[in-house]
């Protein structure tokens, strides 16, 4: 059916939208316009929609949307800033299911004629499928439902087979016209178990990287649909989310300095009990930590995953214009992968007013640690580890770190002796130029303030 002018120009507005947007996601000034922009964009393509000419099932339709449009409502409300990575995972999931479910429903119906239509419905049936069991269980991961890595013995093995065999029955689905309900049920199930089968074994720190790969995959599934249902909003929207996926994959991975072939068929898994770290914890007060720093030349800021916890980036922000206005140049040091998301210190530092001339990445800031007087470690411990460089049983062995070691002195604030996301002693605790102030990271930043403004 040839739809009318007006449905089809809107669904390609709404696409346009989407790039728009994604424009605007691509800096922390822009991004909650451009979040804001994507979803006049999905507003306007679902509206568009209803406008199909004899269009049926519309109670169906209101209901679906209704129950995903609420529930997602719902969720957004009350989701905590530290649990955003599990949305995300879930939220992926959910493209990847549907575009699978779209593919389903096609085959049911015996509507994707043409070889080219056949095949792209059977691809993105796969991909969608295999994103959808991924992405559940990454959101099991990060929400703590799946604690253990589950490795099958001759893991990669059961996985090549399991890809061969789904590839197989998607030649098969291919091949087959009208398709086999049976066949097409097997192929179904056999990519749904590949997709668990596949992301069970990883874990810990490469648990980011999945998440943006079944992204990308997300996109190309709902891309290969859109063409089989000639949907253009859909085409363009699944291929911009699969080439942002693709691209923040490989620079994920570059972060943690792992191949993509590593991280899904190497899990990270430590290779022995590790190098013995020497020396003591020393413990510094408040006081001393902000006399350390108001009487410093330079002062690198690092945050971490603890300072999203504490929510403390508007008090750490109050503490860097206190030293600003002392003397002290102070800069923030941000690691590709700290916290839980992608980009996730920068949005925080952004929400709390700090300039982006003051927030720097990991290349261009490496070097300057040996010329700060002190490095304020705030909620990081991985990031941070020096075991990374040095220590070849551990499992963060070669993820590039920040050099908080080499500066002068290194404060960190954390509640406790906990281990970071991975799991693993940080051995720049134990250094001689190293002094821990323990507690929650926003009193205790509000405690160094009230020392800084006491100082005068
Ligand atoms: P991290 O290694 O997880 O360490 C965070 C530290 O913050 C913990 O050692 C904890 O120690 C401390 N902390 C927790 N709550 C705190 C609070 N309220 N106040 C003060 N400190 C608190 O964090 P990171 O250095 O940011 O590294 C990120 C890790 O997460 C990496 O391993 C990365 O691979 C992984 N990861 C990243 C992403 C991503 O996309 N960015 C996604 C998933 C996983 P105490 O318990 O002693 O306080």
């Amino acid at each position: 059916m040839t739809l009318p002018l007006y449905v089809q120009g809107a669904w390609f507005g709404g696409a346009l939208l989407f790039i728009v947007g994604l424009k605007g996601m691509s800096s922390p000034a822009s991004a909650r316009r451009g979040i804001v922009v994507a979803g006049y964009g999905m507003l306007l393509a679902i509206a568009a929609t209803f406008l199909i000419p004899g269009l049926q099932n519309l109670a169906l339709i209101a209901l679906a949307l209704a129950i995903g449009g609420g529930g997602a409502w719902l969720s957004a409300q009350k989701v905590k800033m530290t649990d955003m990575p599990q949305m995300v995972a879930i939220y992926n999931g959910m493209g990847g299911g549907a575009a699978a479910a779209i593919a389903a429903v096609e085959f049911a119906k015996g509507d994707t004629h043409g070889l080219v239509a056949t095949t792209l419905a059977t691809l993105g049936a796969l991909i969608g499928a295999v994103s959808f069991t991924g992405s559940c269980v990454a959101w099991a991961k990060l929400q703590g439902v799946l604690k253990k890595a589950w490795r099958l013995p001759a893991q990669n093995a059961v996985n090549v087979l399991l890809a061969l065999l789904s590839l197989g029955l998607g030649l098969a689905v291919i091949g087959l016209a009208p398709q086999q309900p049976e066949l097409v049920i097997a192929f179904f199930v056999v990519a749904l178990v590949l997709g668990l089968v596949v992301t069970l074994p990883i874990g810990g720190a490469d648990m980011p990287v999945v998440i943006s790969l079944f992204n990308a995959f997300t996109g190309l599934a709902v891309g290969f649909e859109g063409y089989v249902l000639g949907n253009p909003a859909l085409i363009i929207a699944g291929i911009v989310v699969g080439a942002a996926g693709t691209l923040l994959t490989q620079l994920m991975a570059k972060a943690m300095n792992r191949p993509l072939s590593n991280i899904l068929f190497t899990p990270m898994v430590a290779s022995g009990p590790g190098e013995a770290i020497s020396g003591t914890m020393k413990e510094v007060g408040a006081i001393d930590a902000a006399a350390m720093m108001r009487y410093a030349a330079k002062v690198i800021i690092v945050p971490g995953y603890g300072m999203a916890v504490a929510h403390a980036q508007h008090k750490v922000w109050e503490m860097t214009s206190i030293l600003e206005e002392a003397g002290v140049e102070v800069k923030f040091a941000i690691h590709p992968v700290a916290g839980r998301m992608p980009g996730h210190m920068n949005v925080l530092l952004a929400e709390a007013g700090v300039p982006y001339d003051k927030i720097f990445d990991l290349e261009e800031i490496n070097a300057e640690f040996g010329q700060a007087d002190v490095a304020l470690v705030i909620g990081a411990n991985d990031v941070v580890n020096p075991s990374a460089r040095t220590d070849k049983a551990s499992p963060i062995y070669g993820m590039p770190i920040l050099d908080a070691d080499k500066a002068q002195n290194v404060i960190v604030i954390k509640r406790g002796k906990g281990t970071g996301y991975s799991g693993v002693e940080n051995a720049l605790f134990y250094t001689d130029n190293c002094r821990m102030l323990y507690g929650d990271a926003q009193p205790m930043a509000g405690e160094i303030i009230q020392h800084l403004k006491s100082m005068g």
